[in-house]
């Protein structure tokens, strides 16, 4: 008579593999975040970049405007000196012109300094942007593999799946439930093998009569330390 745990043995080779795979498959979901955070990461230095690049503009934008009203200034001033009636009015207005001569002198230096910055930030928002095409073009290739992986994994999940429902035919039932629920408690063995008179599943030693008993079919004997099932194969 061959040990009814041989039989949760087998069983229990093809369980442990589904486990196996499907801690594979309710990982894949973080897998992908990690994956995706990638791209966002990406997607927010090119932004980032582009913001810089947008207020750089903005700021060259009102820099000339301000030397151009300081320019029609200058004009108006001009045009007053013409018209001056006295010394003391004709060198006011020379000075008011060269006070604006001076803003403006001031507001070109920064002006170049900015179009400087301008060329830089150009550069590298031009390198994000190429950056971030190759991310999404890395990352379709990643989730695609992620997906393929998917469906090979919960295929052979399928596959194993209808090959232990073959297995669990020939097992008395209760023994069967039995090993189910301790098999999903204990989420690695349920049944395990007397090994050098130890339980191979918490390695405690055993007493001589279980190991003993474990020899014999017509016994169910559970691990005193872990509750496993034992089986004494010698
Ligand atoms: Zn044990």
């Amino acid at each position: 008579m061959a040990h009814p745990l041989e039989a949760l043995l087998a069983l229990q080779e093809k369980d442990r593999k589904i486990s196996k795979l499907q801690r594979e498959i309710r990982d894949i979901p973080a897998r992908r975040a990690d994956v995706e955070k990638q791209l966002e990461g990406a997607r927010t230095r090119l932004e980032a970049t582009r913001a810089d690049f947008k207020k750089i503009t903005a700021d060259l934008k009102q820099i000339e405007v301000e030397i151009g009203a300081r320019r029609e200034k200058i004009t108006k001033y001009k045009q007053q000196q013409m018209e001056a009636k006295t010394n003391e009015q004709y060198r006011a207005l020379l000075n008011q012109v060269a006070a604006e001569e001076k803003e403006i002198s001031a507001l070109e230096d920064r002006e170049l300094g900015l179009m400087e910055k301008s060329d830089a930030v150009k550069t590298v928002l031009a390198e994000r942007e190429a950056d971030l095409k190759e991310e999404e073009g890395g990352i379709a290739e990643e989730l695609e593999m992620l997906e393929e992986r998917f469906q090979e994994v919960q295929e052979d999940i399928d596959t194993l799946i209808a090959s232990r429902r073959q297995l669990t035919g020939n097992i008395n039932s209760s023994l069967l439930s039995k090993y189910e629920r301790l098999f999903a408690n204990k989420s690695d063995f349920a049944v395990v093998e007397v090994e050098n008179e130890h339980c191979s599943g918490c390695h405690m030693k055993l007493p001589p009569q279980v190991i003993n008993d474990a020899l014999n079919p017509a016994k169910l004997v559970i691990c005193n330390f872990c509750g496993r099932m034992l089986i004494n194969r010698r």
